[in-house]
């Protein structure tokens, strides 16, 4: 049991209060195992943007188990939006709209908000699990022995536990610390993205819209996301584009205006431009099986297919139980098997992931003559043929399907 300069005793530190390392804690605390977040920013922070408001079901679920009420919160607090509808060029090729919202139990297949709310729930809920968060903290030094690990924070104070799960994000302190790397590549075009607030007099109908070369985007694919209160427009550069052009005040005005309508025009309240990058750490723990590396701080997703919050949320989960089941032995080569076993299943999944999110990247930006034909012929032959609309809508996203939940599954 570690403890810092003023006593306080946690078997676990977490570094970072995003919502993997809020889930970390959560179900460390679960388990009934002592906990300590560090987080860099201040408390009064402001998070940019809805980022990933996208949440699936088996999220859903992780969080309700670890922390009763707050997958059930999430989906109550989210839409679910029950048409999904593509077009080619301005004309419809796909549209499907369901019953009811699908998802077992009392949860949803999904459910759609902006992940500030997720994380502001997810802060309410370790303030009742009473879990410690300490802000203005961020992790400059880690080592970690064969006992435990000790850190220091940028002011100098010093924290010892069992183990530190490191979920400080891409720029991770904790990954470099351990002197791991990224490993993998950036895409090719940039992606204009805005967040733009709900009309209230005049809702619009709830939907998610691809549009392949959109008419009037200039033959840019647009994706258009509903979420709980707004709209977000995802707009995919052409190689020869000028993102912050495009993200110009009056020119995202101009592009909003255009898809979801001109009375969303001065409805925009975020802008962001980007390219993705697809890497995985090269490994997702030290040499002495006492840091774990999780969510972002271990890899990072092109968005499509939500991969990046829900798979940080998973490696937290699997985090908490392999340091509980670590904890409750004395052998040390016991010890050090979970942790491994953490990595091997994780390290799998991220690879699996970003295979998936790369097949989604390659469907939209590649140069491959056979799949700009296929999409070509699948548009032309929607009208008679359902399932070619249906996979035009669903190819952006990459592969069905999930990640390996066990070592020898792949
Ligand atoms: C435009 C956009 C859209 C997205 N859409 C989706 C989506 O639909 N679905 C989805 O699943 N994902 C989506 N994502 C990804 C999602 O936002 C991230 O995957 C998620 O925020 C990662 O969570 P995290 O906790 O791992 O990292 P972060 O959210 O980055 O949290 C890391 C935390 O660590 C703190 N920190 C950093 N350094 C230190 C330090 N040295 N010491 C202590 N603390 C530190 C940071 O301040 C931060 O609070 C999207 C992202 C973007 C940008």
């Amino acid at each position: 049991m570690g403890s810092d300069e003023s006593g306080s005793e946690s078997s676990v530190i977490v570094t970072g209060a995003g919502p993997t390392g809020m889930t970390a804690a959560l179900a460390l605390h679960a388990r009934g195992v002592p906990v300590t977040i560090l987080e860099a920013d201040p408390q009064d922070r402001e998070r940019p943007g809805s980022r990933a408001i996208y949440i699936h079901g088996a999220t859903l679920h992780t969080l309700e188990q670890n922390s009763p009420g707050l997958g059930k919160k999430l989906a109550d607090e989210g839409i679910v939006w029950p048409t999904r509808r593509t077009l080619w060029r301005g004309k419809q090729v796909f549209e499907r709209t369901y019953s009811n919202p699908g998802g077992s139990g009392e949860l949803p297949h999904f459910t759609s908000l902006p992940q500030v709310w997720t994380e502001d729930y997810m802060l309410e809920a370790l303030e009742d699990a009473g879990v410690e968060v300490h802000w203005d903290s961020p992790v400059e030094t880690v080592e970690s022995s064969l006992d435990g690990v000790r850190v220091e924070t940028e002011d100098g104070d010093e924290w010892e536990a069992s183990y530190l799960v490191g979920a400080d994000g891409a720029g991770s302190t904790v990954r470099k610390q351990i002197g791991a790397e990224f490993d993998g590549e950036e895409s090719k075009n940039s992606f204009v993205i805005a967040d733009v607030e709900e009309d209230p007099e005049n809702p619009r109908r709830l939907e998610r819209v691809f549009h392949y070369d959109h008419p009037t985007v200039d033959g840019r694919n647009v994706l258009l996301v509903p979420f709980q209160g707004g709209w977000r427009v995802d707009i995919q550069c052409k190689e020869t584009d000028d993102p912050e052009r495009l993200a110009n005040d009056d020119v995202i005005s101009n592009l909003v205006a255009t898809t979801l309508g001109e009375r969303y025009r001065d409805r925009v309240s975020w802008v962001s431009t980007y390219q993705f990058l697809q890497v995985t750490a090269d490994r997702f723990i030290d040499d002495h099986r006492r840091v774990l590396l999780a969510g972002e701080a271990a890899h990072l997703f092109a968005p499509f297919g939500a991969r990046g919050m829900n798979s940080g949320i998973a490696d937290a989960d699997a985090a908490a139980s392999a340091i509980t089941v670590a904890l409750q032995s004395n052998v040390d080569s016991v010890r050090r098997a979970e942790v491994e076993q953490y990595a091997a299943l994780r390290e799998r999944s991220a690879a699996w992931n970003k295979d998936a999110a790369g097949q989604a990247l390659e469907y939209l930006q590649g140069d491959s003559p056979v799949t700009k034909a296929k999409k070509r012929l699948a548009a032309a032959a929607s009208d008679h043929w359902e399932r070619a609309g249906e996979w035009l809508d669903d190819a952006p996203y990459g592969p069905h399907g999930s990640p390996p939940t066990s070592v020898g599954q792949y």
